[in-house]
């Protein structure tokens, strides 16, 4: 099952979607490169049992 993500770009600041597995597992992480400016932002998903989606992002640096 697929659902739609949104996010904030960590370097540029622009706004990225992405489609997330919910079925994959309660907590993700994954690399997506930034649509804007292609550099690399580290995702972590946290999927709660009513199936809210809650990303954190992070650049190479650990922000
Ligand atoms: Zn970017």
């Amino acid at each position: 099952m697929f659902k739609e993500s949104r996010f904030f770009c960590p370097y540029c600041g622009e706004e990225n979607i992405t489609d997330i597995d919910i079925s994959a597992g309660k907590t993700q992480e994954f690399i997506h490169d930034c649509e804007v400016c292609c550099r690399p932002v580290e995702i972590k998903l946290t999927i709660d049992r009513d199936g809210n989606v809650f990303v954190e992002t992070k650049n190479d640096e650990g922000f």
